[in-house]
């Protein structure tokens, strides 16, 4: 049972082949039999589960229908759940239980979707590797020696070693679509906008989106149609209707335009991948899409761009954990100043003090104009890079990332080379566009993705593109050995 995919589960559960609640305890006890290699989990929610599941049951048994009713999913910890610990893979949170349900979470709890646990992640999603986590680093079920990446990547790997059939992410800089490459998944960063942020703990609010992760196209666009829509409690949620995306996947590629931006072959790409991707073109070209390269000159700027803006909000976002309200408090505080300083130098990790203290100095007086005023006049050309490249092509393709992952422990001492994985992704969040990740092939037995990138609320395009890739190639079939 834990082979099948979402949509599988959905037609499953339609033909009474299987209830709700057997699949959940089959699951959970896969879980518990296999997750201490991975840890990929925070905490799991047997209870919740097995209630939700015997609820969307009673409702399947009451005529019911829906492509989510009873199907299990996991939570990365930075979406609220109601009377459940939300860590946000922090000390600093490892005692906070939310009072309320994230609008993802509710929506997808109404859709009927089974709740098995929050999954791990870098601390406050801050991260490539997920190694920041306070409570440890998760394995990449294709070696367990290997980063699953980061930071969805207790989603990832639970999905990958098919404890899961999907899981919710989200996405700053890559943190859907970095860990779906890494562990050959597929993994959908919707536009700015799309998916509400409200219970979505933040960490730069002008670049996070939740998205799904799942095996197949098919299987995003089941869990985006949950998770997508309108949100009067979030601000920046946008007010456009929600398309059918599981309608969308069978559209023809028939002459389909994809922009390959020569920027992406630069050095730096491992070669072995950049074959992959050409053979993924290749594939695509065959199913009747027309390939033209095309210039994103601007592409260069983006990781300094970004490393200003995301430790700015960050910097500001984080300033709420002060020990006072909730989370982590020091022992025997001597005045308030003592508080605050012991609170935060004990509750947050290491890169999180890193991405604080370098946001609140880009964002200081007399530095504000030289750091992030630039950082957002660089994101401006970014974006304009990619409305003129839309102009002339309907998709954007090249890898998720230059290498596959890496070991445990191999960037430790230099974090900058860990940001310099994200040279693919972040252009996206700079822009606010939706992006992809689909599996394309192995380096080394480590999975490699290809990224689609398409204009706003093109979710439809890039799991039409993928969902036809899928039914071409096999690679997003393959499951890791030993799970
Ligand atoms: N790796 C990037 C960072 O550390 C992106 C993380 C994310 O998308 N949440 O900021």
């Amino acid at each position: 049972m834990h082979q099948l995919t979402l949509a599988e589960i959905a037609r499953g559960l339609a033909d009474k082949k299987f209830s709700s609640e057997e699949l959940t305890k089959t699951l959970l006890a896969r879980i518990a039999q296999l997750d201490p290699q991975l840890n990929s989990f925070i905490t799991l929610t047997e209870d919740l589960a097995l209630q939700q599941a015997k609820a969307a049951d009673a409702r399947r048994a009451n005529g019911e229908t829906g492509a989510l009713l009873g199907a299990p999913i996991g939570h990365k910890d930075l979406f609220c759940t109601l009377g459940v610990r939300t860590s946000c893979g922090s000390k600093m949170l490892d005692n906070f239980k939310a009072p309320y349900d994230a609008t993802v979470v509710s929506k997808l709890a109404a859709a009927g979707a089974v709740t098995l646990g929050k999954t791990n992640m870098d601390e406050f999603a801050m991260g490539s590797a997920n190694e920041s986590s306070y409570y440890g680093a998760v394995k990449n079920p294709w070696n367990l020696e290997h980063v699953p990446g980061g930071s969805s990547g207790g989603s990832a790997a639970a999905v990958a070693a098919r404890l899961l059939p999907a899981a919710t992410g989200t996405d700053t800089g890559g943190s859907i679509r970095q860990p779906a490459a890494l562990t050959n998944l597929t993994g959908l960063k919707p536009t700015y906008g799309r998916v509400s942020r409200w219970g979505m703990i933040a960490y730069a609010s002008s670049l996070d989106q939740g998205g799904p992760l799942a095996r197949t196209a098919e299987d995003c666009a089941i869990l985006l149609q949950g998770m997508a829509g309108f949100d009067p409690q979030d601000s920046t949620s946008i007010d456009e209707p929600v398309p059918d995306y599981s309608a969308s996947l069978n559209g023809s590629l028939q002459g389909l335009r994809i922009g390959v931006p020569k920027e992406y072959f630069s050095e730096g790409l491992d070669p072995r991948i950049a074959e992959l991707i050409h053979t993924s073109v290749k594939e695509l070209e065959k199913l009747g899409a027309v390939i033209k390269t095309i210039s994103l000159p601007n592409m260069q700027h983006a990781i300094p761009a970004y490393y200003v803006i995301a430790p700015a909000e960050a910097s500001s976002n984080l300033s709420r954990f002060d020990g006072v309200r909730f989370g982590h408090r020091c022992e025997d505080p001597k005045d308030l100043t003592d508080l605050y300083k012991r609170s935060r130098a004990e509750g947050f990790g290491p890169e999180v003090q890193r991405r604080i203290l370098v946001g609140a100095y880009a964002l200081s007086a007399g530095y504000y104009d030289a750091y992030y005023l630039q950082a957002q006049k660089i994101r401006r050309l970014i974006k304009n890079d990619f409305m003129t490249a839309f102009n002339e092509v309907d998709i954007i393709l090249g890898p998720t990332t230059p290498n596959p992952a890496w070991k445990i422990g191999a960037k430790n001492s230099d974090p900058v080379s860990a940001y310099l994985e994200d040279v693919y992704t972040i252009t996206a969040n700079l822009a606010g566009l939706p992006g992809l990740s689909m599996p394309a092939g192995f380096v080394d037995g480590l999975p490699v993705g290809v990224q689609l990138l398409a204009p706003y609320f093109q979710e439809g395009r890039l799991l039409n593109v993928a969902h036809q890739y899928q039914l071409h190639t096999d690679w997003h079939t393959r499951s890791p050995a030993g799970f």
